[in-house]
């Protein structure tokens, strides 16, 4: 096992299984243009083959697929038909709900029982300006759909200064009604916002500032959470939980488990760094062969996460899977 000095190894791998998206969030991109040509992307067998090379080299545990937007994907029955052989702990996804009734079968087929489900708004015109794609009506009934099958839903939403602060109220009190886990994800200084300071500053909402708000209108108490959660989480007595992913506020470097791979091949062993390592040509190789290679990489993604704070990174979300 592949472990750094301040014990941390890769446990939770994410797999972004395309970088198409049918969202343009103004917080993750700059516009709507595709950034990777499909023709630059890995098949579905190429990728689940990267995934059980790193199982076995790495240790992996548990996979989220994520994107881009993978319910878009043409790859994805192949994909998680493969990877549900792999023996994981758990295969989850993150989406933006709107194929999400539609796919539904398909992914309870794969074994997946927990969804995070990104949701910025319950305003119709604030969802179009801020994803510049979709409509609320139908992510709501792909959510309410989920959960009448069984899923486990976390709703995410990313609180911006002057675009959908005042929903963090409404979609808290929507979710404790509804059953579904709200998680808060401070903005990150991501790729254009890692660039644009002030565009960053002035949308930015801190874990203090949020917490404010919601101590407004409930009572609520810290809750356990997993050593190496990157969430921290709250319990509002008698009605559910919710849940900040505070990495400005309250980093979790030191206890970071994450390792995410691109759809055309890249391993990125921390966010807030611009070092990636590539892959692709080693998905080719039997096992033997593959296996070394990859373990020389996983010591480099290892040494590129930080050792306390994160401070941001040019690569755009849409193309690393948040
Ligand atoms: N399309 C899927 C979705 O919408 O959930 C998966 C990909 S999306 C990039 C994954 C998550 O990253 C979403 O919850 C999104 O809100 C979040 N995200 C994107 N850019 C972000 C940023 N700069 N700061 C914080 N969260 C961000």
């Amino acid at each position: 096992m592949i472990v750094d000095r301040q014990g941390r190894r890769f446990r939770n791998l994410r797999v972004s299984l395309t970088a198409a998206c049918n969202y343009a969030c103004t917080y993750c991109v700059p516009d709507g243009k595709r950034l990777v040509a499909a023709q630059d992307e890995l098949s579905a067998e190429a990728m689940a083959r990267g995934v059980a090379y790193l199982v076995e080299a790495a240790g992996i545990e548990r996979v989220r697929v994520t994107g881009g937007e993978p319910l878009v994907s043409p790859k994805l029955e192949t994909f998680l038909g493969s990877i549900a052989t792999l023996g994981l702990d758990e295969i989850s996804l993150t989406t933006n709900g709107q194929l999400l009734a539609r796919k539904l079968p398909l992914l309870r087929a794969a074994g997946i029982r927990r969804l995070n489900v990104s949701l910025d708004t319950l305003d119709p015109d604030a969802f179009r300006r801020i994803a510049r794609g979709g409509d609320l009506a139908t992510v709501l009934d792909g959510m309410s759909q989920a959960r009448a099958c069984g899923m486990q839903i976390k709703v995410n939403m990313v609180p911006l200064r002057g675009q959908n602060f005042d929903q963090v109220l409404p979609l808290l009190e929507y979710c404790l009604a509804h059953g579904y886990e709200l998680r808060f994800i401070e903005l990150m200084r991501m790729g254009h916002l890692a660039r644009d300071s002030n565009a960053f500053l002035q949308q930015f909402v801190s874990l203090e500032h949020l917490l404010q708000m919601i101590g407004e209108q409930y009572e609520y108490l810290q809750a356990n959470a997993p050593v190496d959660a990157t969430a921290l989480r709250y319990q509002i007595p008698g009605q559910g939980y919710f849940g900040v992913i505070a990495n400005e506020s309250v980093p979790f470097c030191r206890t970071c488990s994450r390792l995410r791979l691109s759809s055309t091949g890249w391993l990125h062993g921390c966010l807030s760094s611009s070092n990636r390592h590539y892959i692709g040509d080693l998905l080719d190789k039997p096992r033997h062969q593959a296996l070394p290679a990859l373990q020389g990489l996983l010591v480099k993604a290892l040494g590129d996460k930080q050792p306390v704070a994160f401070s941001g990174g040019a690569t755009v979300m849409k193309i690393i899977g948040g």
